[in-house]
């Protein structure tokens, strides 16, 4: 079949929020993804309180809360084995209520919403591949690859939307990866059953030689994922070392003692990256494909979302001009800066502080004597309030002042 308006590459979060925003305002779209679904993911699987409104949007929150999802109120974060400092999400200004986050099974997540794509029309191709794209001139005008049967397709479209991920065709086709950003970092997850009752947070546990993020997934279901310098992992099997370092941290080993894992450890590499403009006409990159950051904050599935919504209103107005120039297509690179670049910011000076006892300490003793700061902290990272707020509120200072003062021990 041949000739839609829109082809996405990738049924993850970015790629299924991109087709039914499409979708929705009347597109032709085909999905096409080289997985069979349902498919794993290794991730947190916690999903920040800002997401609710988009999956609202998209039409998929309500068959999301179908599946009684576990709800967190808020971050329990523990500084090199120091008491947990219980964070709350800060009260919604539009509802007057606090709001939580869904912590989902990606394989669950990631199934129902592309079933909604496909109920909503959009033709799915699961199992395609897609190995290179189409031009006409200087600008993208296809894809083609193999099925599952190893036989070839190409298929034709007025776009392409690159929704691929971390190792997403484009960044590898058009070398447009920057530098990876700190250390090289590599993740380990894996669901466990029996552990402690874990009272409704996100736990984040800081200590060395990385953190891990432990949350109930469901009934009697924790995720528990582990991120560490890559130089850690050297002549271990993944298992051994993955319950080495958990069991290694008092606070970690408290929850998880009588726990059970319930699978094999999964592991991949968890590098944060920065992506270079496109440099031809008709394709835009979404989600993780747009760029990575170390998943400390757990804000990649909502920072996915809000790209493609931010793509989807650009793309909708390049159909309208019928303009899918490189150029007309930069404005979505320049609104979903103006749009990030403060929390990226954010996000990379409390991932490099984590990383010394000392620093992580001293934001620690900041949060804990300043409820204002710590839930204004919560709300930014949860994606609910902006991040002028931790400037506009004075916050900054409060934030980091012990990690630079005058008597700072290392
Ligand atoms: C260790 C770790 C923990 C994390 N924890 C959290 C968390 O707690 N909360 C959070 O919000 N985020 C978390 N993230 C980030 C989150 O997982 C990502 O931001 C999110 O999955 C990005 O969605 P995406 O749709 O862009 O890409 P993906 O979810 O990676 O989906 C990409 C899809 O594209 C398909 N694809 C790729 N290439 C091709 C091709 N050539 N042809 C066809 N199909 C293709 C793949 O099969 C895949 O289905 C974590 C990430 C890591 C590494």
């Amino acid at each position: 079949m041949n000739g839609f308006d829109v082809i996405i590459i990738g049924g993850g979060p970015a790629g299924c929020a991109m087709a039914l925003d499409l979708n929705l305002r009347g597109y032709e779209v085909a999905l096409c993804d080289q997985a069979k679904f349902p498919r794993d993911k290794v991730c947190g699987e916690f999903i920040s309180p800002g997401a609710d409104p988009i999956l609202e949007q998209l039409g998929v929150l309500d068959a999301i809360e179908a599946l009684s999802p576990q709800r967190l109120k808020g971050v329990a974060i523990s500084s090199y084995e120091s008491q947990e400092l219980e964070i709350d999400y800060p009260v919604s200004r539009e509802t007057d209520l606090r709001p939580s986050s869904l912590s989902v099974p990606r394989c669950q997540l990631d199934a129902l919403f592309l079933e909604r794509v496909q109920n909503a029309g959009v033709k799915i191709f699961q199992q395609h591949k897609v190995t290179g794209f189409v031009f006409d001139q200087d600008c993208v005008v296809g894809v083609q690859g193999w099925d599952e049967n190893k036989t070839p397709f190409t298929l034709k479209a007025k776009l392409v939307v690159d929704a691929g991920g971390r190792n997403a065709l484009s960044l590898k086709k058009f070398s447009l990866k920057r530098q990876a950003q700190g250390r090289s970092r590599i993740a380990f997850a894996a669901h466990w059953q029996g552990v402690e009752e874990l009272n409704d947070y996100c736990h984040m546990h800081v200590s060395q030689p990385g953190y891990t993020g432990i949350s109930a997934v469901g009934k009697d279901r924790a995720n528990v994922v582990l991120v560490v310098d890559a130089s850690a992992f050297r002549d271990e099997t993944v298992e051994t070392f993955y319950h080495r370092v958990l069991m290694k941290n008092s606070r970690r080993r408290k929850i998880l003692l009588n726990g059970e894992r319930l699978e094999p450890v999964r592991s991949v590499e968890s590098l944060g990256f920065g992506v270079k403009p496109v440099s031809c006409g008709g394709l835009v990159l979404v989600g993780d494909a747009m760029g990575f950051i170390d998943p400390f904050t757990g804000e990649g599935i909502y920072l996915s979302l809000r790209s493609s919504q931010i793509a989807a209103e650009v793309i909708h107005a390049g159909f309208q001009k019928s303009d899918f120039s490189r150029e007309f297509l930069a404005g979505y690179n320049k609104k979903r800066h103006e749009e990030f670049s403060g929390k990226f910011m954010l996000s990379r000076a409390l991932q490099w502080l984590i990383y010394n006892k000392y620093f992580c300490d001293a934001v620690m003793k900041s949060l804990s004597v300043n409820q204002n700061l710590a839930e204004t902290l919560a709300g930014v990272i949860g994606d609910i309030r902006p991040v002028r707020e931790i400037v506009a509120g004075g916050f900054l200072a409060p934030l980091f002042v012990g990690c630079f003062s005058k008597n700072r021990r290392q």
